[in-house]
């Protein structure tokens, strides 16, 4: 798959190139446009006259059909998107054929759905002593943003990049999206079937290129776009903000986290052992929802550990990191904690297979025990098959702990006792809070973080609000 731009509907690699390689052994695998100014500027210009053109003109029916089209075409191709997404990520085939692959389909299906079906809204009103008779029908339609900018991470290509652009094209808004420049592959086919769909002109345009100096950067701050739909590191959402600022941009920012999980003693606990192995594991720890932080009742804390160390070894069929800097970054946090004094009670350096995956971006999954909460290891967002274990020893102290971070994305609770389930899971302070389960998404739920790990909500109606704004108009009658 050769990374391509898509502009007013036509495909180009203008730009000069820079090297992509295989996360999976580090061979050189491609290479990446860097969208030049000129062209983001025209993928702007091409989105407003799709807004003024036939795409802006298209009814709400006429629009969910294309996204009933779009789905169509990523299941007739399902295979060569596995395929680019297992080339960019290295992530496990099964991985992106069971997850990645069939979300993105979902996400166009679910809305076209949504949009279908969304009432407006309408107010009799009867003011008494409004001068001249205050009767009037106020009703509210809701009218789309305009041109949106969406800019999207490498750790969930496909799943993320879709999960906005379906609802912000369902809400009739054009889009100009910029996909990580470590995974260009599967938004290039995206923008193919999005082609072949038979989209007007302008309703969809994909530009590729970096972030921070690049064409990311550039299109953040253009005075062409409506608004901003980001997921991506929190450092990366505050430049973007402060980009934004000049235009007043709106934006929907789904950030990074430190993700707690507590363990009460009366956990099922191997439940609980299994369940934080897969949130702290999956994907090599490189899913924004993961575990970074277990917090276990001081009655079970050694067996916990025990039981966590050793599914940590027994873990096979992991991804590499996204990149050599991605992975020399975790290695980082690796040597950091045991400078920090952690104890390494399972991994913590780099794993040998003995074949080409030696050349490739692995490291191994990783539990800490021993550290202070101040430490930067138990603070800082690693992304990486990594967690720190501590012990607590009740239900204040553990809801305390897992509250001491500057992030709040996700949450799990493991206990047998639903009373305790109800009473902690609503004081942790994160925007969506699992109890005995991770990662079991309903798509027409809410998705988002509190403070650094986040503004707005995404998932069903949620995605429709943000990708449209109310305009009430009252007659008198
Ligand atoms: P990143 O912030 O480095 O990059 C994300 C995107 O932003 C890329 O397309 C990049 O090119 C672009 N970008 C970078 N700098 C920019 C700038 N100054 N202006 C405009 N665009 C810019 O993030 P990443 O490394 O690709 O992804 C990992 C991060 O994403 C982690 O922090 C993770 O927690 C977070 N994440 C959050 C969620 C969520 O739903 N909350 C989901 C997935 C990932």
């Amino acid at each position: 798959m050769k990374p391509a731009h898509y502009v007013n509907g036509a495909f180009t690699v203008a730009g000069t190139s820079f090297p992509l390689r295989s996360p999976v052994d580090g061979s050189l695998a491609g290479a990446v446009p860097e969208a030049p100014r000129e062209l983001v500027d025209e993928a702007v210009r091409a989105a407003g006259a799709g807004l003024a053109g036939a795409w802006g003109e298209a009814s709400v029916e006429e629009r969910c059909e294309f996204l009933r089209r779009i789905a169509g075409g990523i299941v007739e191709r399902f295979d060569e998107f596995v395929d680019a997404e297992v080339a960019d990520t290295g992530r496990p085939r099964e991985l992106a054929a069971t997850v990645d692959v069939p979300r993105a389909i979902g996400n166009f299906r679910a809305y076209a759905d949504l949009a279908y079906g969304r009432p407006e809204r309408a107010h009799p009103t009867n003011v008494p002593g409004w001068s001249g008779g205050g009767r009037a029908l106020n009703y509210t339609v809701r009218r789309p943003l305009g041109v949106v900018a969406v800019i999207s991470p490498w750790n969930l290509p496909l799943l993320l990049l879709t999960w906005k652009v379906a609802p912000a094209l369902a809400a009739g808004n054009a889009v100009v999206a910029k996909p990580s420049e470590e995974t260009p592959s599967t938004a290039t086919l995206l923008a193919e079937v999005i082609d072949e769909a038979g989209l007007p002109a302008g309703a969809f345009n994909l530009v590729h290129g970096r972030g921070a100096g690049g064409a990311g950067e550039y299109l953040a701050s253009h005075a062409g776009v409506d608004a901003i739909a980001f997921t991506g590191a929190t450092a990366t959402g505050a430049a973007i903000m402060r980009a934004a600022a000049d235009h007043i941009t709106p934006v929907s920012f789904e950030l990074g986290g430190k993700n707690p999980a507590v363990v009460f003693a009366d956990a099922d606990l191997a439940e609980a052992v299994e369940g934080t192995a897969r949130s702290s594991f999956t994907h090599s720890g490189q899913i924004c929802l993961c575990t970074e932080r277990v917090y276990v009742q001081r009655p079970v804390f050694e067996e916990f550990v025990a039981g966590l160390a050793e599914r940590a070894g027994a873990w096979r069929d992991y991804g590499p990191m996204i990149s050599a800097g991605h992975r020399d970054k975790v290695l980082s946090y690796y040597r950091l904690a045991r400078e920090e004094g952690a104890t390494v009670v399972a991994g913590g350096g780099v794993p040998r297979f003995g074949d080409r995956r030696d050349g490739g971006f692995y490291v191994e999954p990783t539990v800490l025990t021993g550290l202070p909460e101040s430490a930067r290891t138990v603070r800082e967002e690693i992304f990486g098959p990594v967690c720190h274990v501590a012990p607590f020893d009740d239900e204040e102290e553990a809801v305390r702990l897992a509250n001491d971070s500057p992030y709040g994305l996700a949450a799990t609770v493991w206990t047998t006792d639903l009373s305790r389930a109800h009473r902690v899971a609503p004081r942790v302070q994160a925007g969506i809070v699992w109890v005995n389960c991770w990662n079991l998404r309903d798509l027409r739920t809410p998705f988002g973080g509190v403070r650094a790990s986040g503004i707005g909500r995404e998932g069903g109606e949620y995605s429709l609000d943000f990708f449209s704004e109310p305009v009430n108009v009252c007659v008198r009658i």
